[in-house]
């Protein structure tokens, strides 16, 4: 890594500004601020840092739509926000996917647009954490707050996560290192555990790493709660760790003051899925009966939580809301962007703030392709090759104000520090504009009826 001297060169900085990358959402960031940019950030991780300073040459700056030739068209504003309600106006199984980096003002005017128009509405959840939010509507949820953390937790454990590369500043700001108000000496009054097949970056500088096997965690989770009941381990190890570590694990779990179990990926996406966090759950749970636990998802993107907790709380399901019926309903392989992209059900698609032409299997872009797809966002990536309109967004936190949830479920107001570029608009507005224009359209007669639906939905229609 080569050394970067500090930047000097500024004209004013912008204080306790808000991080919009990880979901630990820090918000003591400085931005230093020259010529109505930002050109420094002080007090975020590299990927933090990276992120808030502007990518100008990847910049969604003008709107777009795509010609006859099928080539991206520059337009004004009004062609653009008509042509994408044209697009969904006329569509019978709409899909809105992304939301996870955008603020929870434009979740709600995009909720009002896909309920009027009986729409999907799904984000990240469905391809990152969504069986952990089954698992949480299944057996509940013992959260505490990154505050408590701090101040009060001894013992953390990680499991499934590598908090050192995808959440840098996790360990250092809220849990292993702070010094909190019953935690003066900081890391040397905490225990950090690391669970994870891997010797992570993460578990090189725990107390403890516990390497189970590939695809253990279920079992190595399962013989953890039977010892925590007094039961006696049946073989010499579980999920290639010896019983007497387990012992002495489960014996350290319980003797905590404040225990937290952070999970990520890694635990969520293994083979048992939701039932690895049904059961890590249920440890909490069980560890509670002598102790005090929480455990807490390792949320990636800084609001993809808020769209779940919003939606649960708008519909009473986090994610893959379907309101064709009218009223809001989910249903796991079902009601999901890949699964309806994948029987090729959608004719009509919005993505805001998200990518799938970079990460959705091959099946479910190769529909994106045969469709209209309205993209919403502030950089040029794969989906903008997918895209019929491209409207340009603001960068939320940087460019404009709104509110996140951060992992843990605390909604945190994101400040505006400069102006957006003039030819860019607010994803707020760009939604709710969309909304007035849909419902306009739909108030009109004749639009849905010179409608052709495609192959996918020919069929289901026929049915
Ligand atoms: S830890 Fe996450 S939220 Fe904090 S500065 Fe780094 S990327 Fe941003």
């Amino acid at each position: 890594m080569t050394y970067e001297p500090p930047v000097t060169d500024y004209d004013y900085i912008v204080e306790n500004c808000t991080c919009a990358f990880c979901g630990c959402n820090c918000d003591d960031l400085d931005f230093l601020v020259k010529n109505g940019h930002v050109v420094a950030v002080r007090h975020a991780c590299r990927l933090g840092a990276s992120k808030v300073m502007e990518d100008m040459d990847q910049r969604l700056l003008v709107p777009m739509v795509r010609n006859e030739e099928g080539v991206l068209e520059e337009v004004d504003w009004d062609t653009a926000l008509d042509t994408a309600a044209e697009y969904i106006a006329n569509s019978i199984r709409p899909v809105f996917y992304g939301w996870s980096e955008t603020s929870t003002e434009c979740m709600k005017e995009g909720v009002e647009l896909g309920e009027y128009i009986g729409a999907v509405l799904d984000n990240q959840a469905t391809i990152c954490h969504g069986p952990s939010l089954q698992a949480m509507q299944n057996a509940g949820y013992p959260i505490q707050t990154l505050g408590e953390v701090k101040n009060r937790a001894d013992v953390i454990a990680y499991s499934g996560s590598n908090a050192m590369n995808s959440h840098p500043r996790h360990l250092a700001r809220y849990a292993a290192f702070p010094r909190g108000y019953f935690r003066q000496r900081g890391r040397f009054d905490r225990t950090v555990i690391t669970m994870d097949p891997k010797f992570s970056d993460t578990a090189k500088m725990s107390d403890k790493w516990i390497g189970f096997e590939q695809n253990g965690d279920y079992g190595f989770y399962n013989a953890l709660r039977a010892v925590l009941k007094g039961k006696k381990l049946q073989s010499e190890s579980v999920s290639g760790i010896p019983a007497e570590d387990i012992y002495e694990l489960a014996a350290e779990m319980e003797a905590a003051e404040f225990g937290v179990l952070f999970f990520g990926l890694g635990l969520t996406h293994t083979l048992g899925k939701q039932r690895n966090i049904d059961i890590a759950i249920k440890l909490v749970q069980d560890l509670n009966t002598n102790s005090k636990w929480g455990l807490t998802p390792m949320r990636g993107h800084f609001n993809v939580n808020g769209f779940n907790i919003f939606m649960a709380y708008e519909t009473g399901w986090a994610f893959g809301v379907d309101f064709c019926r009218g009223y809001g309903r989910y249903m796991m392989g079902e009601t999901n962007t890949i699964d309806l992209l994948v029987r090729k059900e959608p004719d009509c698609f919005m993505v805001i703030a998200a990518d799938p032409g970079a990460h959705f299997p091959n099946g479910a872009n190769q529909h994106l392709a045969d469709i209209p797809v309205i993209q919403i966002d502030i950089h040029w990536g794969p989906s903008t090759e997918l895209a019929d309109v491209v409207l340009p967004g603001s960068f939320i936190s940087v460019e404009c104000g709104g509110t996140s949830y951060r992992m843990d479920g605390v909604p945190i107001w994101m400040k505006k520090a400069i102006d957006k570029p003039e030819t860019c608009r607010d994803d707020e507005w760009i939604v709710r504009e969309l909304k007035e224009r849909v419902m306009k359209l739909r108030e009109e007669p004749n639009v849905a009826d010179e409608y052709v639906p495609n192959e996918g939905l020919a069929c289901l229609l026929d049915k």
